[in-house]
């Protein structure tokens, strides 16, 4: 078994440099998953000056670990947005997800990419008989969009469930074949990547974002945070306005595909998908929770663990949940734009979020600029919920201390000072010590090791670090390796 995901496995990007000189630019995206590179691409004909900065390799940040289905059936979202913030939301989330699926589409047959782009029905299901009624109401919601809505209860697979509702002209792709194929479009063009390039702070002075990394500055007129989780904005706040939900993912090899893709609407969420490639093989994705309640990997685990007695991969991923199911797509001051919050749906998101910037960063405006605003309030849902964020915020922040449980770690991690300094040491199989720093450098949170992924994950804003403590998720920006800090 693989413990990472299977998009990665033997797929090779070539690598683009890292930038060790100042540069000027109108743009500079600062992100290369499937955000930054769906807006390089949109802005390839544009007379903008363009640059991208990606901290480590280009789609190998949470874009590498999606299930890749590109759906405008999105569980019971649109019953969500019709709640939070009415039927035109709603409608307009609805066209804006069309739209996304349709121009990723445009783009592979343009270009004609090979990234087994693959025609699925798409089905939202349910065991539980008590949300039933809830389930055809988002069907009549989203006939009453124009939708063609099918109802049933036995999957093409031949298995049933209590209800699902079921729509076409939606796809499953190779998320990392597909970006593989926009980078190299982009590099043809006159906009330049750099790869293994982490922006580390921002300073807006006299018109200019100034945007420095360890060897070098980027001077941009504008800025694009494409980065899943900013680092950079504490007037924006973002821990008040979403939470992060993690969910665990396993892949496993099938004698026999079928063309639908699924998800629930129950607790624990399940997801599924086939993909065909050399091999056939279906994903199943059980469980998912708020970052900050669940702490014990090896337990989050495995309920996925007991569903099948062998996947060939396994991973977990962590997505941002908006208060009212609508992603942060815009200007969020001064020339500093934003595309994240896709509530587990990035794959129509981001690529919307390169249509819509492209027309911002040009001075344009877009029908979805006010419903996608950055800078639209807070929910009250949030707002409600903010202490309970705030109070499992404190509960991670504590958990290092308190919940250090040597049960969790096999007795392979152990904690102590060394030098003054808390640090937190995993030994490997061979017997090889790797020792980190045991706080996020983003808030200080204690970082709790991942058994299964041998990763540093922090239970407050969702960094990843690898057992050496390269950065491999933000929001933190910086490594947590012991020697690092040493030089
Ligand atoms: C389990 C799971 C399954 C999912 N499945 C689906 C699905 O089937 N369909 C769907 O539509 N969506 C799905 N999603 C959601 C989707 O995967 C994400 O919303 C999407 O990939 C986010 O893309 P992104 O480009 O915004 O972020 P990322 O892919 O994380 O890209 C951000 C990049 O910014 C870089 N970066 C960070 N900080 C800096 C810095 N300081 N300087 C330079 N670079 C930096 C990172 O290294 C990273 O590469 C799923 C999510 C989860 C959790």
């Amino acid at each position: 078994m693989k413990h990472d995901s299977i998009w990665l496995d033997g797929l090779n990007f070539s690598e683009s440099p890292f930038l060790d000189q100042e540069i000027e630019v109108d743009v500079l995206i600062i992100g290369g998953g499937m955000t930054g590179l769906s807006t390089a691409y949109q802005l390839i004909d544009s007379k903008l000056k363009v640059a991208l900065v990606e901290a480590n390799l280009i789609g190998h940040g949470v874009t590498s670990k999606t299930t890749g289905k590109l759906t405008y059936l999105q569980e019971d979202i649109y019953s969500k947005i019709k709640k939070s913030r009415g039927l035109d939301a709603s409608k307009s989330y609805y066209l804006a997800q069309r739209e996304a699926i349709f121009e990723v589409q445009r783009i592979i047959q343009k270009h004609q990419i090979e990234c087994n782009l693959s025609s699925v029905s798409s089905i939202a299901f349910t065991n539980d008989p008590k949300k039933v009624s809830s389930l055809k109401k988002e069907a009549e919601l989203l006939r009453s969009f124009g939708a063609t809505v099918e109802e049933g209860n036995r999957f093409p697979n031949g298995k049933e469930c209590q209800y699902f509702i079921s729509v076409s002209d939606t796809y499953v792709f190779h998320p990392l074949k597909y970006l593989k194929a926009l980078k190299e479009i982009i590099e043809k063009s006159k906009i330049q990547i750099y790869e293994r390039t982490r922006i580390e702070s921002i300073d807006y002075r006299k018109g200019f974002y100034f945007c420095k990394t360890k060897q070098a500055f980027v001077k941009a007129k504008k800025v694009v945070l494409a980065l899943h989780y900013p680092y950079f904005l504490f007037p924006f706040v973002m821990p008040g306005r979403v939470t992060l939900e993690k969910s665990y993912v396993g892949v496993l090899s099938v004698d026999k595909t079928y063309p639908f893709s699924a998800i629930s609407v129950d607790q624990p969420v399940v997801s599924l998908r086939y993909h065909e490639d050399v091999k056939k093989y279906q994903f199943f994705l059980y469980g998912s929770h708020n970052i900050c309640q669940k702490y014990n990997e090896k337990e989050n685990f495995s309920p996925l663990l007991d569903k099948f007695s062998f996947y060939d991969y396994l991973w977990s991923n962590i997505d941002i949940i908006t208060g009212d199911s609508l992603p942060y797509i815009g200007l969020i001051q001064d020339q500093l734009f934003l595309a994240t919050g896709y509530n587990t749906w990035g794959m129509t998101n981001g690529s919307l979020a390169g249509e819509i910037l492209k027309k911002q960063l040009q001075g344009m405006k877009t029908s979805y600029d006010d419903l996608f605003s950055p800078k639209r309030g807070v929910s009250f849902k949030n707002l409600l919920y903010f202490p309970v964020v705030f109070g499992s915020n404190i509960k991670a922040f504590a958990s290092g201390i308190f919940f250090r449980n040597k049960s969790w770690y096999d007795g392979r991690v152990r904690f102590e000072k060394r030098e003054d300094k808390d640090v937190a040491i995993y030994t490997d199989t061979k017997g090889v010590e790797h020792v980190v720093l045991a706080h996020c450098p983003h808030v200080h949170c204690n970082l709790i090791f991942n058994m299964e992924e041998l990763t540093w994950d922090c239970p407050c804003h969702g960094s990843r670090f690898d057992m050496d403590g390269h950065c491999i998720e933000g929001p933190s920006n910086r490594d947590i390796g012991y020697k690092e800090q040493e030089k």
